[in-house]
């Protein structure tokens, strides 16, 4: 075994082993990998193999599709065959709304290049002919679906690494990780010490353990998982004959079950509602290549609905019961990347799906490491989408909900229960007293709209409009016609000080530093130049600033925040909710404050965009003359301690204006008529400035900053795409994002987010386009469940396309 190596991967299943690869391929070949026990002895070797493209999230999504299509490649360079059976695959949708969900899927699948097809439930029984089709009203079916050999291909990627120059080595556990003061390790295993620059955490089972080396704890959780192998099924060899091909592999929503031919039988998963954790605490080291017991009764209902949809099971004799742990995360989508504070160490592990993920994770990492940007949007598995509040606790809750509905439908407006409430800020009880109903972002609990007195503040669950649609329009209108309030303490917070702080944030940020007192909107780019961050940057002092940025990706921008601060002069603090927020909005908003306070709000005095340190009745507050709905309107910082006293106080002075609350969803109606964009929606790692329209907070001729360059050859080009606002001529169910935008007959682009403008009365949707079409108005349509709707380009916002309101 070498000394010292530029990284060293920790775990050798499938995961560990793309990792491998994949750096190799990037042209990192002093690269070593160390195994416990033997390639594949965690999760890996039991898997089903089974692999499919299909994901909630269309990047993850992308990323499956790019592992599947690799599997040719290391098979040809390695000499070991994956096992490869691609069938393709059906997915059954036993109800309308489960088939409205496949078509969102299917529409989804058309602008990320994938080939899937709407069919009916008889032509699903044609290509599928185990299923009896009574049980379903139709199916998705997509080429890319099969199953594979995992110890073939786990080999396959390891090979392909050694090949490539990697060194492999088994039987050795990892027993320390010591980090230097240069950010290098010492990585001390039962057979010596390596000296790494880089360390990644590829651990499988045992990633939490291997995380809790370097004081890490990583949100994750092993659950039991079972599926079964039948006795040869007659009707198997029946299909087989009659269609010359191996019997297809299907998804079963409704008896939420995997099925797929295994010789002269089926295999046959479930992710059962009894869902089960294994090892909650720790993974003894001791495991070895072990099965867990069976436990039938566990997954007895499953198999009952199981044995209806595919009648020719019941008969069969059941062969082999495998049980076996795999790690999730809280969502289920694999932890990637770097790990903010600690250098040189990344993560490549809560990977549930290693046979559709592994490729992928594998080449974000690579990237990520070796080019220093994963290339790619890779939010939906970014190990910084959890914060703190992500403890052993809320992620067990958290798993256990996701796997025990893995296959049921989440609506757009559902929210779910597991783990909550968890953080809640002082105003919550107040919030649920006036009958909100609450979402949760980041842990955190905030209101999306407010029901009427005296009815039951619960939404119904739909893809289409609502029970809440009449409440959240009437929210809409008392803001544009009165005045509303919105707690807005789920904002990231951050607070930067010293001498060095305005040089520092003129280097990270993209636009000009605003005066003092004053804020200004500026995006923060990558060095490629690309959209990391949009924020409110506030001079509140000589020495002290205010950023207010995206709530959930407060550990994601801490990251990037800490990775690029100087020695000295800077201090940085992501203030969480040790600074909670109001907003006041509506033409009534400014008579309303003034009534709180001796200080001028005049525009004259205090205008759009400025900022203060003042007083609300005898609370101390910072106010930023600012809403993200477009309206006139303030953003109050306070201590967690005033909220109550702040929201009693604004309460009583708008009596006389009908003062009422706001939620999320109304921000987001009126945050579409003013055709405002958001974190993670329209701005993404993908887009540049231009692109995302947000180049007039692009400052070229200050000072270098990152992404300077990238920004201005951006801007020299034209960079590729462009963010444009339609009108949709809907009338039942709006976007809700990553519908395809259609042009003249093609699939031209996508949504990124979409709604009703309650005040302007019009279906909106906001997406990007190819430049060359931004100039058009007409001829586009986007498909909202299947229907292709008529849309229309808009330049100006719906609503005060001037901003005079804002500014008055
Ligand atoms: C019953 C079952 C069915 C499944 N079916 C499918 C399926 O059909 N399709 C699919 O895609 N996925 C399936 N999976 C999930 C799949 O197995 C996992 O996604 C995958 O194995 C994860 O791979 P990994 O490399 O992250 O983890 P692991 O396979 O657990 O690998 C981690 C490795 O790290 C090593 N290690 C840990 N700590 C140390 C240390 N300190 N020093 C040295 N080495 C260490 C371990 O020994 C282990 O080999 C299934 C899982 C189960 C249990």
């Amino acid at each position: 075994m070498k000394t010292s190596a530029k990284v060293v991967v920790i775990g050798g299943g499938v995961v560990g082993c793309s990792v491998l690869y994949h750096l190799t391929k990037a042209g990192w070949t002093d690269v070593m990998l160390i195994e416990r026990a033997e390639l594949t002895a965690g999760s890996t070797w039991h898997a089903a193999g089974g692999f499919h493209t299909l994901n909630g999230d269309p990047n993850v999504a992308k990323l499956q599709q790019y592992t599947v299509e690799l599997y040719k490649e290391i098979e040809e360079l390695s000499g070991v065959a994956c096992g490869l059976h691609l069938t393709g695959g059906v997915m059954l949708a036993g109800t309308e709304d489960r088939m409205d969900w496949l078509k969102m899927a299917h529409a989804k699948g058309r602008y990320l290049g994938m080939h899937t097809e709407i069919i009916s439930a008889e032509e699903a029984k044609k290509r599928m002919p185990l299923i009896d089709e009574k049980q379903f009203v139709g199916a998705m079916y997509d080429p890319l679906e099969g199953h594979l050999d995992p110890y073939g291909t786990t080999h396959a990627y390891a090979k392909s690494a050694k090949i490539n120059g990697a060194e492999i080595v088994v039987r050795n556990r990892v027993l320390e990780l010591n980090q230097r003061e240069d950010g290098t390790w010492d990585v001390v295993t039962e057979q010596g010490t390596v000296h790494a620059e880089h360390v990644v955490n590829a651990g499988g089972l045992w990633a939490r353990e291997v995380g809790r080396m370097v004081g890490l704890e990583l949100p994750i959780l092993a659950m039991e998982h079972m599926y079964l192998l039948t006795e040869d099924i007659p009707e198997v060899a029946e299909a087989n004959k009659a269609t010359g091909k191996e019997v297809i592999t299907a998804l079963d929503f409704e008896g939420e079950i995997y099925t797929r031919q295994e010789r002269g039988g089926m295999l046959l998963g479930t992710y059962e509602k009894a869902a089960k954790p294994w090892s909650e605490q720790e993974t003894p080291w001791d495991f070895g290549q072990n099965l867990l017991e069976p436990d039938l009764d566990r997954i007895a209902p499953e198999l009952e609905v199981g044995f209806e949809h595919f009648p020719s099971y019941g008969n069969a004799g059941i062969k082999k019961i495998i049980n076996g742990p795999f790690t999730f995360a809280p969502d289920g989508n694999p932890l990637v990347g770097p790990v903010r504070g600690l250098k040189n160490f990344w993560v490549a592990c809560g990977v549930m799906a290693g046979f559709s993920q592994g490729g992928g994770v594998g080449l974000a990492l690579s990237n990520w490491m070796v080019k220093g940007d994963p290339g790619f949007d890779v939010w939906g598995m970014d190990v910084a989408r959890y914060g703190d509040y992500a403890t052993l606790a809320y992620t067990n809750a958290k798993v256990r909900e996701n796997y025990s509905r893995r296959f049921r439908i989440r609506f757009p407006n559902e929210e779910l229960d597991a783990a909550r409430p968890f953080r809640t800020t002082p105003i919550y009880d107040r919030l649920l007293a006036d009958n909100a109903v609450m979402g949760e972002s980041y842990g955190l609990e905030y209101p999306l709209w407010f029901a009427p007195k005296g009815e039951v503040a619960k939404d119904v669950f739909s893809f289409r409009r609502s029970t809440d649609f009449q409440h959240v329009g009437n929210e809409v209108n008392r803001v544009r016609n009165g005045v509303g309030v919105m707690e807005t303490s789920g904002y990231a917070k951050y607070r930067v000080t010293g001498e060095g702080a305005e040089a520092w944030l003129s280097h990270i940020l993209a636009n000009k530093i605003p005066a003092e007192g004053r804020m200004v909107l500026t995006p923060m780019l990558n060095d490629n130049g690309k959209l990391i961050g949009d924020f409110t940057l506030a001079k509140l002092g000589a020495e002290e600033f205010l950023i207010i940025g995206s709530g959930p990706a407060e550990q994601y921008h801490m990251r990037w925040f800490e990775a690029h601060l100087p020695k000295t002069g800077v201090r940085i603090e992501a203030l969480g909710l040790d600074l909670v927020g109001l907003s006041v909005a509506g033409p009534h908003s400014r008579v309303l404050m003034q009534k709180l306070t001796l200080q001028d709000l005049s525009s004259a005095h205090f205008p759009f965009m400025g900022i203060r340190k003042m007083d609300l009745g005898a609370i101390p507050a910072i106010v930023g003359r600012v809403t993200f709905t477009g309206d006139l309107g303030y953003e109050i910082w306070v201590k967690p301690e005033y909220q109550r006293a702040l929201l009693n106080l604004i309460f009583k002075a708008g009596e006389e204006f009908n003062i009422g609350h706001f939620g999320l969803r109304a921000l987001n109606s009126m945050r579409l008529e003013k055709n405002f964009g958001t974190w993670a929606r329209e701005y993404r790692p993908i887009y540049g400035p231009l692109e995302g329209a947000m180049s007039r907070f692009v400052d070229l001729k200050k000072n270098d900053f990152i992404g300077r360059s990238a920004a201005a050859e951006e801007k020299a080009n034209g960079g590729a795409l462009r963010l444009v606002s339609f009108v949709i001529d809907a009338n039942d169910a709006d976007c809700i994002g990553d519908e395809p935008v259609w042009h003249d007959g093609k699939v031209v682009g996508w949504i990124t987010s979409g709604g009703y403008g309650h005040s302007v009365k019009a279906s909106i949707g906001m997406g990007y386009v190819p430049k060359e079409l931004a100039d058009k108005t007409d001829g586009f349509e986007i498909e909202i469940i299947g229907e292709r709707r008529k849309a229309k380009i808009i330049r100006e916002a719906l609503f005060d396309p001037k901003g005079e309101k804002m500014r008055s």
